[in-house]
């Protein structure tokens, strides 16, 4: 069976019927696709995105990669602009263009998750066999030593003089090239992601795919069976073009957190929770200039991290800060550029003597997902006091890391920027003030919006990932954590998926 682009003229897309319908196909979504249509459940997935697989349609082009693989292009933001909301949007979802790190939950967290949140079917040991389960999917593996390119290199010499533990992290490749595009897709089919794994296993489990379809409200959400309002969209999902309806006992909802929160507040479904407890996870950029040629853009852009300062307990889960070497495209690294004019073309011509990491500062889930009256979506989310003082740490300590390194400046790219050329200058970073229009942080891990909890008076979804309320209608996305799960929330919402998927299984009738 082929994937069905509704983009295309002729399909006969009048009134489809299933037994599950998943809306949205990243790692929650394919996951439990695939688990349910192998266990022979008849699953129909629908996608707003496009397939992008191979050479031809990933072409390594910064502009139009943005523009086909990201949510609203890559432009989406918190309400006041200070983080850049990214996530993806097309077949695959956010698998398809993230850095392939592999960071399953830290034990102490499900912990964490079990003792405080009530979820006693999310023990460590619960958990255990579907963390293997999402290992294996990914095929993880360490990143081979000679893939450490010289932008990681140089973070791992400086946290060693200074004595800070770390490691080469593992990652979802299978016959990399070390092309180093991995953030705007890998046309090399390196990456062992939803679209790669999941999705093929599902379709030949006899699962349908449909892409370039937008879900946009459940009807009679809470009756025995739903009707799904399904928007067609044009070949490079600007516009839409048509619409058709989907007719299922059962729904999973893996659009993502703000994907999955828009259908449930358009389809009047869910509870007071919906929206809150969202976590962005913000990142801080750290720039560094090398007298030596880094040329960090070459070959795997993530691979080694300073992990001395994250700490994970039973008490609080995942917490502290942990820095990562990463580069970007071309197009990112000038977006971080501060000066204008001729000063911004030498800088830009300087970067092959540049290298780059991020500090990576897990956060309350103190955001909310809000649909104005007047129409739209807003991501209200605001900086606590506590997040600023551990991310000017962190940025602290990736600055000496790199001044160890031999590094010859030092700065994050705020208004006005933070320039640290030795040991002495580090007490500017208490200038950095997180100020909206002041500095530009990265949210890649957004979660939360619709968190499990053990009663519908502390969040939208039971531990099964069933909304309250709306019997048949599920949750299984990076929205349903609690609190933030993991550095990289990849591989904990593989797990969920897996772990929610066959829970279904045992309690749905056939
Ligand atoms: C740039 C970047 C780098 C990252 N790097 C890493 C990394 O190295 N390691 C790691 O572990 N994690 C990483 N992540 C995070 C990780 O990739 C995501 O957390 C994960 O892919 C999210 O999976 P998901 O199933 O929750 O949702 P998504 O992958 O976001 O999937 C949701 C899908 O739903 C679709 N959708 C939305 N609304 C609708 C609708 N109304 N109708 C139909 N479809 C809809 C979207 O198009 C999308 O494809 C990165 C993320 C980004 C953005
Ligand atoms: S570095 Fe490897 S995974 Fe990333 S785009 Fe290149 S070949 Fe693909």
């Amino acid at each position: 069976m082929a994937i069905v682009d509704c983009s295309m003229p002729g399909q006969a897309l009048q009134d489809l019927r299933c037994e599950v319908a998943v809306v949205g196909s990243g790692c929650g979504g394919a996951t439990v696709a695939r688990v349910l249509a192998e266990a022979g459940r008849d699953v129909l997935v629908l996608e707003e995105g496009g397939d992008y697989v191979g050479p031809e349609r990933l072409t390594q082009r910064d502009l139009p990669m943005y523009d086909q693989l990201y949510a609203d292009r890559g432009s989406r933001t918190n309400a006041d602009r200070t983080i850049a909301v990214l996530s993806g949007r097309v077949l695959g979802g956010g698998g398809v263009i993230n850095a392939c790190d592999v960071v399953p939950v830290h034990e102490a967290t499900w912990r964490y998750w079990q003792k405080v949140h009530g979820l006693a079917d999310w023990s460590p040991e619960t958990m255990a066999p579907f963390v293997a389960k999402a290992l294996q999917d990914l095929e993880a593996s360490p990143i081979p030593e000679n893939m450490v390119n010289r932008n990681n290199q140089l973070l791992r010499e400086g946290a060693k003089a200074l004595g800070f533990a770390g490691e080469v992290m593992h990652h979802n490749r299978v016959q990399c090239l070390g092309l180093g595009t991995c953030l705007i897709g890998c046309p090399a089919g390196a990456k062992r992601n939803p679209r790669m794994v999941a999705i093929p296993k599902a379709m030949t489990a006899g699962a349908r795919v449909l892409v370039r379809a937008r879900v946009l409200q459940i009807v009679n959400g809470k009756g025995a069976e739903k009707t799904l309002l399904v928007r067609t969209l044009d070949p490079k999902g600007y516009r839409e073009n048509g619409n058709f309806q989907v007719h299922c006992k059962r729904v999973v909802l893996a659009a993502g957190p703000v994907g999955t929160v828009s259908i449930l507040r358009a389809s009047s479904l869910g509870n007071g929770w919906l929206g809150r407890g969202l976590s962005l996870q913000p990142q801080v950029a750290v720039v560094a200039q090398f007298k030596e040629r880094v040329n960090a853009f070459d070959g795997i852009p993530q691979s080694y991290a300073v992990t001395a300062f994250e700490r994970n307990d039973d008490a609080k889960g995942l917490h502290g800060y942990r820095i990562e070497g990463i580069f970007g495209t071309p197009g990112i690294l000038g977006s971080l550029v501060t000066q204008a004019g001729v000063a911004g073309k030498e800088a830009m011509a300087a970067l092959p003597q540049v290298a780059a990491c991020l500090v990576l500062v897990p956060d309350d889930p103190v955001g909310e997902i809000v649909h104005p009256w007047s129409g739209g979506r807003k991501i209200e989310y605001t900086l606590t006091d506590e997040w600023k003082t551990r991310a000017r740490e962190g940025v602290r300590t990736a600055m000496r890391c790199y001044l160890a390194a031999g590094a010859t400046q030092v700065l994050v790219a705020s208004a006005p920027p933070i320039v640290v050329k030795s040991e002495r200058d580090l007490g500017l970073v208490e200038n950095l003030s997180f100020a909206p229009a002041t500095i530009g942080l990265i949210s890649a891990h957004q979660q939360g919006g619709t968190r499990v909890a053990v009663s519908a008076d502390q969040g939208v979804c039971a531990p099964d990932g069933q909304v309250w309320g709306a019997p048949g209608v599920y949750v299984c996305d990076g929205g349903v954590f609690p609190s933030t799960s993991s550095t990289h929330t990849m591989t904990p919402i593989l797990s969920v998926g897996h772990a929610l998927a066959s829970r279904w299984l045992a309690g749905w009738k056939a």
